[in-house]
């Protein structure tokens, strides 16, 4: 079995979750399968460029895979919080969700100018949250060198509103 059937094997599709009409994957049965976890990372780590300081995980699903990442790529991590879970001074982006707003931060020495940043999460759905904090790092005057997720809901075509800072944006599994 390749390692997109594995995951799409894995995943469990949550119906109506967390609201009527989402199909909410469910990565936990992943995290339950050490081996296949571990392929998750090498594969992330694979599709790295040279020269990445950073691995940015966005808050919480985007720590699991992407710390393991950043550790065997001896790259640093980089925490993108929901406001007000960070102890340190940060800054923080608003965007707009489908209704109302959110807001992420992150501490304002994780980043300098010059550094070389992937920004990773579970899953791409309408690419808000990694535009967000696209926006976040970049204000720091660090470089964006890519986007890396495990699962692209493709149909919501998110990659489209990520080219414009890299048209490096990988996943490993579509729908
Ligand atoms: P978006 O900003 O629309 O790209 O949403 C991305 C964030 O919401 C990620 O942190 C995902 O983990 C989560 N998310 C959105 N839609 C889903 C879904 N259908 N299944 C699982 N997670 C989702």
């Amino acid at each position: 079995m390749t390692l997109k059937e594995k995951i799409n094997d894995t995943i469990r599709d949550v119906e109506d979750f967390p609201k009527k009409g989402i199909v909410f994957k469910d990565i936990t049965p992943i995290l339950d399968d050490p081996s296949l976890s571990e392929e998750i990372v090498d594969e992330f780590c694979l599709s790295l460029p040279k020269g990445v300081t950073h691995i940015a995980g966005i808050e919480s699903r985007g720590f699991l895979f992407g710390f393991p990442a950043a550790m065997k790529n001896k790259s640093g991590f980089i925490l993108i919080r929901k406001k007000g879970k960070l102890p340190y001074k940060t800054v923080s982006v608003t965007y707009d969700l489908e209704y109302g707003t959110a807001e992420i931060e992150m501490h304002i020495d994780a980043v300098k100018t010059g550094d070389k940043v992937i920004i990773h999460d579970d899953l791409l759905a309408t690419g808000g949250t990694a535009v967000a904090a696209a926006k976040l790092i970049q204000s720091q005057g660090a470089e964006i060198l890519g986007f890396s997720f495990v699962v692209e809901l493709a149909f919501l075509e998110g990659r489209k509103r990520l080219e414009e800072f890299t048209s490096n944006i990988t996943s490993i599994v579509k729908y």
